[in-house]
C-alpha cells in the first residue's frame, strides 16, 4: 500500500518536534514570522528567519505557486451568475 510518508516532505505540514503531532503548517503566518503552536502539547515553533532565509523563500514560492489552486479549492462550486438585461 502506497501510504504518504509521516515526515516533512508534504508541504504545508510539519511534524511536532516535542510530540511528533503532525502540524499543519500557517504558511502566511511563518512568512510573517509568526510562531506555529502546536494544538496537541503547545510547543511554540518559532521559525528563525535568518536561518531558514532559503527555506521560506522556497515556501514563499511555492506558496505563490499553489495560490490559484488554493483560490479555487476554496471558491463555491457553482458560482453565482450575474442577471444581465
Ligand atoms: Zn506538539
Amino acid at each position: 500500500m502506497a501510504e504518504p510518508q509521516p515526515d516533512a516532505t508534504t508541504p504545508g505540514r510539519i511534524p511536532c518536534p516535542d510530540c511528533g503531532q503532525t502540524l499543519a503548517l500557517p504558511i502566511a503566518a511563518v512568512l510573517s514570522g509568526q510562531p506555529i503552536v502546536c494544538a496537541a502539547c503547545g510547543l511554540e515553533l518559532q521559525v528563525k528567519r535568518e536561518d531558514s532565509a532559503e527555506a521560506l523563500a522556497a515556501l514563499g514560492r511555492w506558496y505563490e505557486e499553489t495560490a490559484p489552486a488554493r483560490a479555487a479549492a476554496a471558491a463555491p462550486q457553482s458560482e453565482p451568475r450575474r442577471r444581465r438585461r
